[in-house]
C-alpha cells in the first residue's frame, strides 16, 4: 500500500471566530480534550517515518495552541513541508517571528470578505478583518509564501472579482476561491449559504478572467460547490488513499468530516501508531479502493477518478456511507440534491460556537 502524502493536523477546535460556514463538526472538542505536545511530537515523527511529505496545521485556529511553533519546528526538522492554515487574527509580530524561526514553509490565511464590516459580521469578530490585512503584510514581509483563502457563499459570492483584486494587492502568490463545502456547521446553515446558479456562474467567470489576466503569475484555485455539478469530487483523492486527518483529541480519520459517520470506531493516536492505523485499521480499509462500491459506481468508467465521491456526504444526505455520492446525477438518490437546491430560503445563520478569548 502506498504511504499517505499528507497529514492534516487538526490541532484544536478552538477558534476566536464563529463562521457559519465552518466545516468543523457540531460537536467541537474543548481544550481539555486535546492531545498534548508530547503526543503531537510523536505523531509528527511517525508521520515522517511513514512517508508523509507535507503537514497542514489547521483547526479551529492552530494559533490558539501555545505550542504551535514547537510542533512546526519538529515537523520541519523531520523533513516535512509545513503549512499553517490560519484566520490570522492572532498572528502578531511576535508570533510571525516564532513561526519563521520554526521553519514554516507556507501560510494559508482566510479572509471572510473584502470590506471590514461584512467580513467582521461573517466571522463574528469585530476588528478581525483589519488584523487579517496586517497579518497578510507580516507574512509577505517575512518572505513566507502566502495563499489567501476566501470561502464563498450566498452572502459574498457577488464580490469574487474584488476578492481576487484584494489578494493581488496583498501580495498573495496563490488565491483560493473556495465555495463552502456543506459539512458540519455549513451543512446546518446550508439553506442560507448556498449561492444561486447565477451567482455561481458569475463567480466562475470572475475566476476565469483573473486566471487569464495573471497568466499564471498568481495562481487562482477554484473549488466549486459540488451540489451544482453533475459528477462528484474525488473527496480526499479517495478514502484512505492519500491523507490522514488527526482530530484535536487524537482520532485518526480518512477525512475531517468522518466523525459524523456512525458504525465506526476510529482509532486514536493515543493507542496506536500512525503506521498501524494506516496499514491495518478497519476504518481506513472500509472504503479504500473500489471493492466496496455499489452500482452505478461499480460499472462506471469514472470510479478510479472520483472514487464514488464523498462518503461523509453520502451518509449525511442518504444515511448510507456506502452509497454513491448523491451529487452524482447517476445516483438513485440525486433527488435530495435537487430538493436542497429548490428549497433555498434565507434563515438566520447559526454561528459556530465555542470561541476562545483573544490572546493577543
Ligand atoms: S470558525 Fe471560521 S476561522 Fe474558525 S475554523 Fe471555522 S471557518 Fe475557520
Ligand atoms: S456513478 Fe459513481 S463513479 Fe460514476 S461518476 Fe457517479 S459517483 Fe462517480
Amino acid at each position: 500500500m502506498n504511504p499517505p502524502v499528507a497529514l492534516i493536523a487538526e490541532v484544536t477546535h478552538r477558534c476566536p471566530l464563529s463562521c457559519a460556514y465552518c466545516s468543523n463538526p457540531l460537536d467541537l472538542k474543548r481544550a481539555a480534550a486535546e492531545l498534548g505536545t508530547a503526543t503531537w511530537l510523536r505523531v509528527i515523527d511517525e508521520a515522517a517515518a511513514l512517508g508523509v511529505l507535507h503537514i497542514h496545521f489547521t483547526g479551529g485556529e492552530p494559533l490558539a495552541r501555545r505550542d504551535i511553533s514547537t510542533l512546526i519546528e519538529a515537523a520541519a526538522k523531520a523533513g516535512l513541508y509545513t503549512n499553517l492554515i490560519t484566520s490570522g487574527v492572532q498572528l502578531s509580530d511576535k508570533v510571525m517571528g516564532e513561526l519563521t524561526q520554526a521553519g514554516i514553509d507556507h501560510i494559508q490565511l482566510s479572509l471572510q470578505d473584502v470590506e471590514a464590516e461584512a467580513a467582521d459580521a461573517s466571522g463574528g469578530y469585530t476588528g478581525g478583518h483589519a488584523r487579517k490585512l496586517t497579518a497578510a503584510a507580516r507574512i509577505v514581509g517575512a518572505g513566507v509564501p502566502l495563499t489567501l483563502n476566501f470561502v464563498v457563499h450566498r452572502g459574498n459570492a457577488d464580490r469574487v472579482a474584488t476578492m481576487i483584486d484584494l489578494g493581488e494587492t496583498l501580495g498573495a502568490s496563490r488565491i483560493e476561491i473556495a465555495h463552502a463545502q456543506y459539512y458540519g456547521w455549513a451543512l446546518l446553515n446550508r439553506a442560507g449559504l448556498m449561492p444561486s446558479r447565477e451567482q455561481l456562474e458569475s463567480a466562475t467567470r470572475a475566476v476565469e478572467a483573473a486566471r487569464e489576466r495573471f497568466g499564471g503569475q498568481i495562481v487562482v484555485d477554484y473549488v466549486a460547490p459540488d451540489y451544482f455539478a453533475a459528477r462528484p469530487k474525488a473527496c480526499m483523492g479517495g478514502w484512505g488513499r492519500q491523507a490522514l486527518n488527526v482530530s484535536p483529541d487524537g482520532k485518526v480519520l480518512p477525512c475531517h468530516a468522518a466523525l459524523t459517520l456512525t458504525g465506526f470506531d476510529f482509532p486514536s493516536v493515543r493507542d496506536h501508531s500512525l503506521s498501524d492505523i494506516w496499514n491495518r485499521s478497519d476504518a481506513f480499509a472500509r472504503y479504500r479502493g473500489t471493492g466496496w462500491a455499489p452500482e452505478p459506481c461499480r460499472s462506471c468508467a469514472r470510479l478510479e477518478i472520483d472514487w464514488g465521491g464523498c462518503r461523509c456526504q453520502a451518509f449525511a444526505l442518504t444515511g448510507d456511507a456506502a452509497a454513491t455520492d448523491p451529487v452524482c446525477a447517476l445516483s438513485p438518490d440525486h433527488g435530495v440534491i435537487e430538493q436542497a437546491l429548490a428549497a433555498l430560503d434565507r434563515p438566520a445563520l447559526i454561528p459556530r460556537k465555542i470561541a476562545t478569548p483573544q490572546t493577543v
